[in-house]
């Protein structure tokens, strides 16, 4: 498995690069077929010079600024993907420069080929290796340590202890306070307004309050 792999890469380097090497242009040619693209929404935009190397492009619904020193536009996408786009395509053009000239080196063929430079050497079987004569490294001996070993795991100084309690393992919430590491028989904190419980009292509240409003009117005090 290990040997296959190592001779597949052996051949894809070399094919990468053979490749490349071949290859006329200065860009890499996905980066260059993504360029072509970008130049041809270019057209779309009209270029107005502001400053410095900055330049205010009016794009139909939208206006961007693109300064082309710093290698930047307002959409973003320039400085995060190293190509230009169409935008500041359109601003390098009115600047009579090329938009191949702005895309970041990392795309160059000299760039691609320095990545595929290695080669993996040929290797002769185990028979023709080296032996250095060093010493052979073993395992190290377990060692068991005096005492019973610990059942539960060792928890972090600020690990909150016992909030596991279910069966599934999550941290039990509370669902009349909707606070952690307790539920709502041992609740102890103000019933929470989203809590079923809040309803329930809510409405034993208003049963009381029927309840006197009724034994008032009986007693004829209304
Ligand atoms: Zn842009
Ligand atoms: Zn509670």
């Amino acid at each position: 498995m290990f040997e296959w792999i190592r001779r597949k890469l052996m051949q894809r380097l070399n094919v990468k690069r053979e490749g490349m090497q071949k290859y006329e242009g200065n860009l890499c040619p996905n980066i260059q077929e993504r360029l072509e693209k970008n130049k041809l929404n270019s057209r779309f935009c009209i270029a107005h010079y502001s400053w410095d190397a900055e330049y205010e492009m009016d794009c139909g619904t939208r206006v961007y600024v693109v300064d082309i020193s710093r290698r930047i536009c307002t959409c973003g996408s320039w400085q995060l993907s190293g190509i230009p786009c169409s935008h500041s395509i359109a601003a390098i053009q009115r600047d009579k420069s090329e938009p191949e000239h702005y895309v970041d080196p990392c795309y160059s063929k000299e760039a691609y080929l320095s990545t595929y430079n290695y080669t993996i050497a040929a290797m002769p079987s185990e028979e023709y290796w080296d032996s250095k004569g060093a010493e052979q490294v073993n395992l190290p001996k377990i060692r068991k340590q005096p005492g019973r070993s610990k059942k539960v795991r060792r928890r972090e100084a600020d690990e909150v202890r016992g909030t596991t309690s279910t069966r599934k393992g999550l941290a039990i919430h509370c669902k009349k306070c909707f606070r952690p590491g307790h539920n709502s028989r041992t609740c102890k904190f103000p019933i929470h307004p989203k809590s079923k419980f809040y309803k329930v009292m809510m409405l034993q509240m208003l049963e009381i309050q029927v309840v006197m409003l009724q034994t008032l009117e009986m007693q004829g005090m209304m």
